[in-house]
């Protein structure tokens, strides 16, 4: 950013995940029938009863400044919801702070708990947002790589190699965005008692919890003891479990003095969410009829993500990618296609939406520039159009590439 601005704002960049949507929607604005899978927003509408929820506080006037750390009734809602995903594990309204998106709770979390001369550990691949947030706060993302044959996941040893004196956080993020890739409890747990052992934060993005292909909400780091919940937030929202992305309502889970913290800091900055909106999501969290949509929702996920793994497993058989068990991204390699003229992924996507019009994300938003994230939170139309585009454009670049080659050799 400009040398005439704060060094607040030194390291910042624009959303690069948000970027490919506004640059999709321009597209089609101009009339390209582009194929946009970059967008990370479900595309089903908001559960019926959680709009009308929504209309309804807005027609009886429930229109005015809410709690600065959210409506009791929706902390309440929120409480009673985690505690019934963590078999029934105590859950106390109070620890609750109601933000402006899960985006608002992160940066929440990670400007009362990190500052200057400290390091934060950032999982890698990354969600765009991570590291910038913890930049926004003025400490130090340090990223950490994990292993491809361990669906990019980090391990306790990964973790500890990274650390040093001056590390006081460690962000989490599981289900992952990019990569789907789902942490075991026993993971989560060696994780949490490495992190306890070191005096170590954890920020606990939860946010695609509901979105998971095994059996129930994905582990969360509430699923471990008290004693180790000591020093970890988690960030979770009514964005996807709900497709709920417009209405901007996410909130953090935090020790007591923190959630405090967290809530002075939003009264001066936003004075809480939209009141409306909490009325709606307190419908979400709260009535339990609205579970069956999210069953349904991520019933077609799965069943995309089916399709999809197929696919690539039988028409792009050289490309790697992470399997997907959560969240409804797929994370997958390219740079065997790479040449002179393509070297990076970010290349890549400039020529797939130049060749083809089909927006993906590339892996320089999430820290490694070889990698493409693909979002099937689309129509199964779009995804079967989406993916024989992608396919064609991988086979040309891959012939172009064997072309230059044979060129060279003769
Ligand atoms: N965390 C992750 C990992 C995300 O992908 C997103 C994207 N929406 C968010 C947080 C932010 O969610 P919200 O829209 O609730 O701010
Ligand atoms: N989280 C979604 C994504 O990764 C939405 C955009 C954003 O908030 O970054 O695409």
């Amino acid at each position: 950013m400009s040398a005439l601005f704060s060094t607040n704002v030194a390291a910042l960049s624009p959303s690069a995940t948000l970027a490919v949507s506004a640059e999709a929607a321009r597209l089609k604005r101009e009339g390209v029938a582009v194929v946009d899978l970059g967008a990370g927003e479900p595309d089903m509408p908001t559960p019926k009863l959680v709009a009308e929820a929504g209309i309804r506080a807005t027609q009886q006037g429930r229109t005015k400044y809410a709690a600065t750390e959210g409506l009791l009734e929706l902390r309440s809602a929120v409480a009673r919801r985690l505690s019934l995903l963590s078999a029934g594990r105590p859950v106390n309204a109070d620890n609750v702070v109601v933000s402006n998106g899960a985006k608002q709770a992160l940066l929440n979390a990670s400007f009362c708990l990190f500052g200057p001369r400290e390091k934060v550990l950032v999982p890698t691949p990354a969600w765009t947002s991570h590291p910038q947030i913890v930049q926004i706060a003025r400490a130090l993302p340090v990223a950490v790589h994990g292993a491809p044959e361990w669906s990019l996941k980090v391990s306790v040893a990964d973790l500890d190699r990274a650390w040093d004196e001056s590390v006081k956080g460690l962000i989490m993020n599981s289900p992952s965005n990019p990569t789907g890739a789902v942490y075991t409890l026993a993971e989560l747990r060696a994780i949490a008692e490495w992190a306890k052992r070191k005096g170590v934060w954890i920020v606990s993005d939860e946010i695609y919890r509901r979105i998971h292909y095994g059996d129930g909400a994905a582990p969360s780091f509430l699923d471990l003891p008290d004693e180790l919940l000591e020093r970890v937030v988690v960030v979770d929202g009514a964005s996807k479990a709900y497709a709920m992305t417009g209405w901007r309502i996410g909130f953090a889970l935090a020790p007591r003095e923190l959630a405090k913290t967290m809530a002075a800091l939003q009264s001066h900055a936003t004075s809480g969410a939209n009141t409306m909106a909490q009325w709606a999501a307190v419908e979400a969290f709260g009535n339990d009829a609205v579970e069956a949509d999210v069953t349904l929702m991520v019933g077609r996920f799965r069943q995309r993500r089916d399709v999809l793994v197929a696919r690539f497993r039988a028409e792009l058989p050289g490309v790697e990618f992470v399997e997907p068990l959560g969240a409804f991204y797929l994370y997958f390699r390219v740079d065997d296609v790479f040449s002179r003229a393509v070297p990076n992924a970010t290349e890549f996507c400039r020529r797939l939406i130049a060749d083809e019009a089909v927006a993906l994300v590339p892996g320089s938003a999430f820290g490694d520039d070889r990698w493409v994230r693909l979002s099937y939170a689309a129509s199964e139309e779009a995804l079967k159009e989406g993916v024989d585009r992608l396919v064609r454009e991988i086979n040309r670049l891959a012939a172009e590439k064997a072309e230059a080659r044979q060129q060279k050799a003769g």
